[in-house]
């Protein structure tokens, strides 16, 4: 992909809201979760949004949805076709059936089982890929040229990022106004999204992407100034393994987010088992990134309203036993 040398349309918190109105009736607004020993642990007061208990198992739905709510009768006929690494395919999956239009997956060979299962019982049709050697972009722009359908990318579309983002802006209307906030970070839909937010209805919010230690190319790009392309990384956080933010959500992430933090995928794992033995929660590694890094800062969090947003809980019954047992 060349890099713009014009910036890109940026959406805005008023994006965010009009996103937030589509999404009523059509996303769960998820709950608001506390603990005592959690807050006890960060001597802080901690609320987790989570979005492991969103329609289809992730905050996905909210972009996927948004995108899809706002295309022409055109379109609609021609459906869409996006490249995932599973939540987003099984996002675009379920917001297409809602809405009634076709829909083309391109997913990586090795995604986890469930998801593909998941993204094929939402009605997708699923093309396989083998991510350490094919360009996924590259294929889902083949069949959309083929095809006449539209492509909606996992995270750099300005009517993804602004789905994303009514996660962020339910969680302070829900808990209220916060010091600081972390939330998963992949190819920064969500945390462009939570910016937008937070900057609109908690001003004094301090936002932190957190990204696993394996695949930092977000740290590295706010370090830099410019997106730094990656690898695809080698973490249990399978929806965080993207090698590049993209030209929107760098741009929001640059301008708007305190900083990027990383998690190790011991860290994730100690979050899961967290999660599942304290609060009976389920969630997925990657969805567990925010969570990692605020026990991880807890020192510096003393006394403060902290947000996390628990992006996903998708993960199969093996695999959740294989990570999280002995
Ligand atoms: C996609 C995904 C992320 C990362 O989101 P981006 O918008 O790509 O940064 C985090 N957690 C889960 C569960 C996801 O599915």
């Amino acid at each position: 992909m060349t890099e713009h040398s014009t910036p890109p349309d940026l959406p805005t918190y008023d994006d965010v809201a009009a996103a937030s109105a589509r999404l009523e009736g059509q996303a769960h607004r998820t709950p608001v979760m506390t603990s005592r020993t959690l807050d006890e642990e960060l001597g802080a007061s901690v609320f987790l949004k989570c979005e492991n208990l969103q329609r289809m198992g992730a905050f996905k739905f909210r972009g996927a949805f948004n995108a899809l709510a706002k295309f022409s009768p055109a379109q609609r006929r021609a459906g869409v076709v996006a490249f995932s690494s599973g939540n987003h395919a099984q996002a675009i999956a379920l917001a297409a059936r809602i809405l009634g239009m076709p829909a083309t997956i391109v997913m990586p060979e090795d995604a986890p089982a469930a998801k593909v299962a998941a993204t094929r019982g939402y009605g997708g049709q699923v093309v396989l890929y083998d991510r350490y050697r094919d360009d996924r972009e590259q294929i889902g722009r083949d069949i959309s040229a083929r095809q006449g359908c539209t492509l909606i990318p996992p995270y750099d579309h300005p009517d993804v990022i602004a789905g994303q983002g009514t996660a962020a802006k339910e969680l302070i209307e829900q808990a209220g106004e916060l010091d600081a906030l972390f939330v998963p970070l992949g190819g920064g839909g969500l945390l462009s999204g939570s910016c937008l937010a937070a900057k609109a209805l908690s001003p004094r919010c301090r936002v932190f992407g957190v990204e696993p230690e394996a695949g930092n190319d977000g740290q590295r790009s706010l370090r830099e100034g410019r997106i730094v392309h990656i690898d695809t990384p080698h973490t249990i956080a399978d929806g965080a393994q993207t090698q590049h933010l993209g030209q929107h959500t760098f741009a929001i992430i640059r301008r708007d987010a305190a900083d990027v933090l990383t998690a190790t995928d011991a860290q994730l794992v100690d979050a899961m088992r967290f999660l599942f033995t304290r609060m009976k929660l389920v969630a997925e590694p990657t969805g567990c990134l925010g969570l990692a890094a605020a026990r991880a800062m807890k020192d510096t969090l003393r006394g403060l309203r902290v947000g996390v947003v628990l992006s996903g809980g998708n993960v199969d019954l093996a695999r959740f036993a294989g990570l999280t047992a002995g």
